[in-house]
Order: structure tokens, then C-alpha cells, then sequence
């Protein structure tokens, strides 16, 4: 099956199924995350949120088996997950391209370590482009991208190998608004359509609002679920409904978010 962009739709999303984590950076130091349980269905988008040394990113970098936790588990499907891998893939503030290579040679990085043949890899990569709105720049160096066109390329080379998961660090917090709301809105529909769960790191409230399913609101020292939050809508299509929706929806985590960090802490989370 194809999606309406062309990409092969190989996914059906990943469950992620999460018991009693806790972490522990160094022996006799604080807990970073203490008792965190939680389930995420298979091609849902998960917020983040929480303000900054909550345990947004250790959480993250659990998730993806970056880093083991001290105590607790992870699973995936069933699997327990213990070391990284291609199916989850995490996308950071700083695109980390590389800078003497073009943006197709960027895009094709993991398909060529994946030892795919040029003429596939090509192909491929023009499709990736396509998708994430760059088509025709596969020449071109990325140093002469914008910023958001740059995350633009950090994230086809991230769907290159056909993630289950993609899990982002605060991807667009260096980017102007509006080239952040319109990769917002990419990422989120681009998940929907390949099959694609999504968790997104987050100090922004209304980013958490446009991208995600649930937000999950984490409380600092240690590092905890203080809260969990569903949003009603599909706020992607932009109707004057959906635009309400929106406000009504912001304003329910910015009251979440008031319950566990203080009255005025919304307006100060970003
Ligand atoms: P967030 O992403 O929400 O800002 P982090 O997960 O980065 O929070 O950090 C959570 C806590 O763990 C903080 O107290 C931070 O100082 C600590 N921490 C993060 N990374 C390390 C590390 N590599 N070594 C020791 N402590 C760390
Ligand atoms: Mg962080």
C-alpha cells in the first residue's frame, strides 16, 4: 500500500509499554525518573512536557536504548529494548548533518550503511524528498539550507530506514514559528500516514497541543508523571472548529501544567 505522498506504508506503529522506570545517573546522586509507568498505542503522538531537568530527555534516551535505566523496563511490541536501533529513531535540536556532503548524500546516509544499491538509494531519496517538501534541493550543499530546511533533511534521513518510533528532543526549538508550525504539522502527518508513534520532548505548550494525542505532564526532583492528558481533536485540517478546539485544548494543559508547577508557570513554560 502507498499513502497519498507516495511512501510505502510498512508500519502499522509501535506499542510502547513502560513499568516502574527509574534512573539513577550516578550512585547516591537524586533519582532523575522515579516510578514511571505508561502504555502508547500503536501510532499515537505522545507530548513530553515539563519544565527544564524534569527528566524529559533521560526518558527520551531510555526510550529509544540509548542509555539503560537503573531499574524498570522498557518494551516495544513485547520486546524488551535494550540497545539502540533503527526502528527508533530520535531527532534533536541541531540537525547534525553533515556539512561536506549534499543533501541527497545526507538523506542517503543510512541506506547506504544499510548497504543498499545506488540506483535503490537514489530513488528512495527522491521519494524522501518529496515528502518532507524538498523536492529538487537533493544537490544541494546543506550548508546553504535555512535551519528548518535543514531539519527538513535531518528528518528524511530519519525516515529513511522505515522507523516504528520517532522520538524528538525538542526538535524545533531553534527554528522562527512559522517554519516551526509548518514542520510541525509535516512531522505529525507524515507519522499518521507511514504508521509512525510518535513522542515529542516539548517545553511548549501549544507544540504539544499541535502534535500529540496525550500529553504527558512530568514533575521534576525526581522525574515523574504528574499528570496525563487527552486531547478530543484531530487539530491538523485548520477549520474555524478545529481552531477553537485548539484554544480549548491549550488552555487544558497550561491549567495541567499550572496544577503541578504553580499558578503563572504556563505563560513562563516557553
Ligand atoms: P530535561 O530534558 O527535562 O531538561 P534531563 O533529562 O536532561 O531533563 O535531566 C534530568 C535530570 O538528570 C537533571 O537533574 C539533570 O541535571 C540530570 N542529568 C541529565 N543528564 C545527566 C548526565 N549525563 N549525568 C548526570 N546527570 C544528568
Ligand atoms: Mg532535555
Amino acid at each position: 500500500m502507498t499513502t497519498r505522498n507516495g511512501m510505502k506504508r510498512r508500519n502499522i506503529g509501535a506499542h510502547i509499554s513502560v513499568r516502574d522506570l527509574c534512573h539513577r545517573y550516578r550512585r547516591h546522586e537524586e533519582l532523575a525518573l522515579s516510578g514511571i509507568s505508561f502504555e502508547i498505542k500503536p501510532c499515537e503522538s505522545i507530548a513530553l512536557v515539563g519544565r527544564s531537568g524534569c527528566g524529559k530527555s533521560t526518558l527520551l534516551h531510555i526510550l529509544a536504548g540509548l542509555m539503560s535505566p537503573t531499574s524498570g523496563s522498557v518494551r516495544i511490541d513485547g520486546a524488551l529494548v535494550s540497545g539502540p536501533s533503527p526502528d527508533r529513531i530520535v531527532m534533536f535540536q541541531q540537525p547534525h548533518l553533515l556539512p561536506w556532503m549534499s543533501v541527497a548524500q545526507n538523506v542517503g546516509l543510512g541506506l547506504k550503511f544499510a548497504g543498499e544499491a545506488r540506483h535503490e538509494r537514489d530513488e528512495k531519496v527522491k521519494e524522501l524528498l518529496r515528502l518532507v517538501d524538498l523536492d529538487g534541493f537533493g544537490a544541494r550543499n546543506v550548508q546553504e539550507l535555512s535551519g528548518g530546511q535543514q531539519q527538513r533533511v535531518a528528518l528524511a534521513r530519519s525516515l529513511a530506514t522505515h522507523p516504528e518510533v520517532l522520538l524528538l528532543d525538542e526538535p524545533f526549538s531553534a527554528l522562527d514559528p512559522v517554519t516551526r508550525r509548518s514542520l510541525q504539522r509535516d512531522v505529525r502527518r507524515i507519522a499518521l500516514d507511514g504508521g509512525i508513534t510518535l513522542v515529542v520532548v516539548t517545553h511548549d505548550i501549544a507544540e504539544a497541543v499541535a502534535m500529540a494525542d496525550r500529553a504527558f505532564i512530568m514533575a521534576p526532583n525526581p522525574g515523574r508523571l504528574a499528570e496525563i492528558l487527552k486531547f478530543d481533536a484531530d487539530l491538523l485540517a485548520g477549520t474555524d472548529r478545529e481552531r477553537e478546539m485548539f484554544v480549548s485544548a491549550k488552555a487544558q494543559l497550561e491549567s495541567a501544567f499550572e496544577r503541578t508547577y504553580g499558578r503563572g508557570s504556563a505563560a513562563a513554560a516557553d
